[in-house]
């Protein structure tokens, strides 16, 4: 995820903080210890509140990196690669290098995430009843676990609707998956709940915010607010996930040689900026150019990285001085066109090299990918999924 930066590394898993999840952790401190705990633990000082407020930022933080946790280990252990967990504005996501194979691997990957939240909300419980106080006060240590314990629980029960791309969603979409054997309608039906589950919480922060009793919760502007959000996170969450599932269907089987352009121009390292703004950019419309010499690839100019330098210095700087260098990510001729979006979206690429015992054979842009799509639009052609694959051109 851009903007997200590294704070450690668990079972080989690398863990990420994105910006927004700052303003999240602050956002439940100050909830907790400007609201809550002044309301539940009497007659303490501010510090005290703020220090509850800020151990339970830090307990929901690690509630949502074992529920995380959980998702990656049986991944790893289905022999799928996690290369990291990043934290974000609404909770964690998990980086999982390809999807489940099979319907039973997402069921058990999906599943393993709302019932460690469900143990972590038990463990809390049995934690909160040894300090509990025999004549009814609440101490703050008593409050602190079992408001973790209720936010796991919380966390469990909303991870459990069965609308993708929440976990349940994915359960309910690997059952269906497991009984039709067919992907597309899987997505399609856990997709579309998904959709209805993120606009309900849209209506229900509406309803909150114009001050309108729903299910018996008192109204309240910043419930109301956070609900539109992450109702709308859901949706579109949903969409997109139902739309990659469309072009899946239309790339099934289409390998990077079959889009990638074979023989791409290469630029000089010593060439200007100008130079390949002029001709290359603006003339031929390319958005990047592969940096080579007689030994071979150097390297990549885009124009993301002639931006870092000021207009007036483009003719006196070479290529070499703003190219990102080699080792690039790169993909092979022989590699599913899938995998190969899959890692420039990952990694925020708009081409990667394609390359052969250390030499680069092609690129592949995401406009040779359109292009292709749209040629295979216009002339009516349908993929014809491999034998012993289904739609999406995974192993049956
Ligand atoms: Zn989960």
């Amino acid at each position: 995820m851009r903007g997200a930066f590294k704070i450690g590394k668990i079972a080989g898993i690398e863990i990420g903080v994105h910006y927004s999840w700052i303003f999240a952790f602050i956002l439940f401190a100050w909830i907790f210890a400007s609201g809550t705990f002044p309301a539940v633990i009497k007659n303490q000082t501010q510090t005290v509140y703020w220090i509850c407020g800020i151990i339970m930022a830090l307990g929901i933080f690690i509630s949502v990196l074992l529920h995380e946790l959980c998702h990656s280990l049986v991944a790893i252990r289905k022999g799928m690669k996690v290369s990291s967990i990043v934290f974000f504005i609404f909770g964690g996501v998990s980086n999982i290098e390809s999807e489940p194979k099979t319907a039973g691997v997402e069921f058990l990957m999906a599943g393993a995430g709302p019932l460690s939240s469900f143990v972590l909300a038990a463990i809390f419980l049995g934690l909160a009843s040894l300090f509990a106080s025999p004549d009814n006060i609440v101490t703050p240590v008593f409050a602190v676990l079992s408001y973790l314990s209720y936010t796991n629980l919380l966390l469990g029960i909303f991870n459990i609707v069965p609308g993708f791309p929440l976990d349940g969603g994915r359960v309910l979409r690997s059952i269906i998956w497991g009984a039709t054997k067919n992907l597309r309608t899987a997505t399609l039906v856990a997709g579309n709940i998904g959709r209805i589950f993120g606009w309900a919480l849209i209506l229900f922060g509406i309803s909150q915010i114009f001050n309108i009793q729903l299910f018996g919760i008192t109204p309240n502007i910043l419930n109301g607010v956070w609900s539109i959000l992450i109702g709308w996170f859901l949706s579109s969450a949903a969409d997109s996930s139902m739309r990659e599932q469309s072009l899946q269907e239309h790339i099934a089987g289409v390998k990077v040689k079959d889009v990638m352009d074979k023989s791409p121009q290469c630029i000089s390292p010593a060439a200007s900026i100008e130079s390949v703004v002029n001709e290359s950019f603006m003339r031929q419309g390319l958005k990047a150019l592969p940096v080579c010499n007689e030994t071979g690839l150097l390297g990549i100019v885009t124009i993301a990285d002639v931006k870092k330098v000021p207009q007036e210095e483009w003719d006196n700087t070479t290529v070499q001085a703003v190219m990102t260098r080699i080792p690039l990510d790169s993909v092979s001729e022989e590699d599913d066109l899938s995998a190969a979006l899959k890692i420039m979206g990952e990694k925020g690429l708009n081409q990667i090299p394609v390359m052969s015992q250390g030499k680069m054979i092609g690129l592949l842009s995401r406009a040779d990918i359109i292009r292709y799509l749209q040629t295979q639009q216009q002339l009516g052609i349908k993929n014809k999924p491999k034998p012993n694959t289904d739609i999406s051109g995974r192993p049956v």
